[in-house]
């Protein structure tokens, strides 16, 4: 069996996930975010795969299997050609076609649909599919966590009605915490916002684990848990002012405009100033926004194409100078577009002044929006941008130097939740997580958009209300080994291990090797996954090789045990082994490897 172990640590590999499926031999890279997966890893792969399809199966969701070349003209219906930007991988054809790499299949599910489906006897209906993803991803890390071309479990939910969705988004989830359960990860369930996909609701299967990518903020009592993009926050408290606060000043701050570069040169800290963006909100001209007509395209001359992008809106965001922009949160205030900070020549047109100038005063009347963070309303005072090349402006304060309301000024929490916020009045905590899964209420964005329609009971026609529910394959088996991992190597959940058992051998005398194969030979008519490690080398190198590849399950036949009848069994997690009959050993075994898989079991 091909299991190329190495003792070298490769050099890009940053986290214990990604270093250890290279050291035990699982999977060998090809290139930036592309891996192969080699005997063992395969094994893992395939585990994982056959519990998600049987859960699957169990909750009535049908498997399919779609194109993963789609063409591009099923993506601009849905306008996710433009949406998903260059994460989405494109080619032409040599028929001057262009096709897409699929990055998930909402589009080509929805058009199957919309052709097989025409009546509400046909629905409920889930249909599911585990296939290759490729996303371009900006940043391919950390192994199989983020990877280019991944395999993911995507199902799609198709219904009459909202109550509908409801009850399948329910099963989807009860069948991800048994799935998850089922391959040993420890899982926190948190509320995501739906982004790209669009829809009314959303929730992430996450894997706490620190080289996590998501951040989870939570409350110590289990009451509140969501992803960091949708974490609300409460409004801070108004903070308490001096009777009088002068007048604003101007000062001169020459080329200091970066937060912490005025602070150090004022004297001030990043809480007591207010930070001002400036955005432009592009969008895809539909032909609803075509109808807006001049003020939609003041920015490119009177020419309105449907389907072209366009800049069509100058937004101010202010925060406090400790806190970021949540962007996620800023789309929805949108309507679901996203924004762009604004180029250089954007913001000298708008502020009057260089980059890192903006400031609050006036800015209402110069931007088409102002959106205020709730952090801002309770400042009892700020430094700010002046709107004034090399100028800031102290002793600002909010209602008073600019307005709180107005028919373009919004006050509303815009911000990413910070240490010491709190959310209906508990602290909220933060800690990373790695996402495994999504489930998302779609609503009838797709099916809308693609003509994927029912005749009701009434005879009346509608369209499919949607629901979606995507797994990583690859990223469970990495999380896994995140979450489970010591000095020596891999501790895998025995679900997902690629044997349950190994066997040690000490030697390959003819009295060894009868013991081993007996026990082998046992174990896997016991329905017992055995790997026998026959190999002419040291017991070290064995044992060593054992512990990196994590199985759970060493059964050591030495020969002097043997000699005395015994072999030697020992869990991956315990420092000692147990002697054990040799005609005991594959009953104890079995027992052992049961009580490991009862464990598992939701
Ligand atoms: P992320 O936010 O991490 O980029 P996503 O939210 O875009 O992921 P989904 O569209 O929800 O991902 O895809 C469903 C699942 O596919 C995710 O929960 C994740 O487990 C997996 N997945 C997504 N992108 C990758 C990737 N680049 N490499 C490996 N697995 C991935
Ligand atoms: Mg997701």
């Amino acid at each position: 069996m091909l299991i190329p172990t190495v003792k070298e640590v490769p050099a890009d590999a940053e986290i214990p996930s990604h270093q250890l499926m290279i050291r035990a031999g699982l999977m060998r890279k090809l290139a930036s975010g592309t891996y192969t997966y080699l005997p063992l890893g395969f094994r893992c792969l395939q585990k994982v795969i056959n519990i998600v399809r049987q859960e699957m199966n169990k909750a009535g969701a049908q498997e399919i299997l779609m194109p993963s070349v789609q063409p591009i003209e099923l993506w601009q219906q849905t306008g996710r050609d433009v949406a998903y930007g260059q994460t989405m991988a494109k080619f032409t054809d040599r028929h001057g076609r262009q096709n897409v790499l699929a990055p998930t299949a909402e589009e080509v599910v929805t058009s199957v649909a919309a052709n097989e489906i025409n009546s509400y006897k046909q629905l409920p209906i889930n249909l599911y599919q585990i296939s290759f993803k490729f996303r371009d991803e900006f940043r391919p890390r950390f192994g199989v966590l983020r990877s280019r071309e991944f395999i993911m479990k995507d199902a799609y939910s198709f219904h009459a009605d909202q109550k509908s969705l409801d009850e399948t988004y329910k099963v989807m989830y009860d069948t991800y915490c048994r799935i998850f359960k089922r391959c040993g990860l420890d899982y926190v369930i948190v509320e995501a916002e739906a982004g790209e996909m669009g829809g009314s609701g959303s929730h992430q299967f996450t894997i706490p684990c620190p080289s996590g990518e998501d951040i989870i903020v939570y409350t110590e009592d289990g009451s509140y848990a969501a992803n960091i993009e949708k974490a609300s926050v409460d409004p801070l408290p108004k903070e308490k002012s001096d009777a009088k606060i002068p007048p604003i000043q101007e000062v001169h701050t020459p080329n200091v405009g970066s937060i912490e570069a005025v602070c150090s040169f004022l004297k001030t800290q990043p809480k007591d100033m207010i930070k001002t963006l400036i955005y432009t909100v592009p969008g895809v001209i539909s032909e609803s926004k075509k109808s807006i007509g001049k003020e939609l395209a003041k920015h490119s001359g009177d020419k309105v194409t449907v389907g072209e992008p366009i800049a069509y809106q100058e937004v101010a965001v202010l925060v406090r100078g400790d806190h970021d922009v949540n962007s996620e949160k800023f789309t929805l205030i949108m309507g679901g577009e996203h924004a762009e900070l604004a180029d250089e020549q954007t913001i000298k047109e708008v502020t009057n002044a260089k980059v890192g100038f903006a400031g609050p005063i006036g800015l209402a009347d110069k931007v088409d929006k102002v959106i205020i963070d709730h952090a801002v309303t309770a400042m009892a005072v700020g430094v700010a941008g002046a709107n004034k090349t090399d100028y800031h402006v102290r002793n600002v304060v909010p209602g008073r130097d600019f307005p709180l309301e107005g028919q373009n000024v919004i006050v509303t929490d815009i911000r990413n939740a910070v240490e010491g916020d709190t959310y209906r009045g508990k602290k909220l905590l933060f800690k990373h997580g790695i996402e495994v899964g999504q489930v998302f209420k779609l609503g009838t964005k797709y099916s809308s958009k693609i003509g994927c329609k029912f005749l009701d009971e009434n005879g009346q026609e509608k369209n499919c209300t949607m629901g979606c529910y995507g797994i990583g394959i690859n990223r469970i088996i990495a999380s896994a080994i995140e979450a489970g991992n010591d000095k020596d190597g891999i501790i895998f959940p025995i679900s997902i291990a690629p044997f349950e058992v190994i066997i040690t051998p000490l030697g390959v005398e003819s009295e060894i090797t009868q013991v081993a194969e007996k026990i082998y030979e046992q174990l896997n008519r016991a329905g017992i996954e055995c790997l026998w490690d026959d190999r002419d080398v040291r017991g070290g190198v064995k044992f060593k090789d054992a512990d990196l590849l994590g199985i759970p399950v060493r059964i050591t036949i030495g020969k002097k045990s043997v000699a005395e009848g015994n072999i030697e069994i020992k869990l991956r997690t315990e420092p000692n082994s147990q002697k054990v009959s040799i005609e005991q050993a594959a009953d104890k075994t079995c027992e052992l490897v049961n009580s490991l898989r009862e464990k598992l079991n939701p």
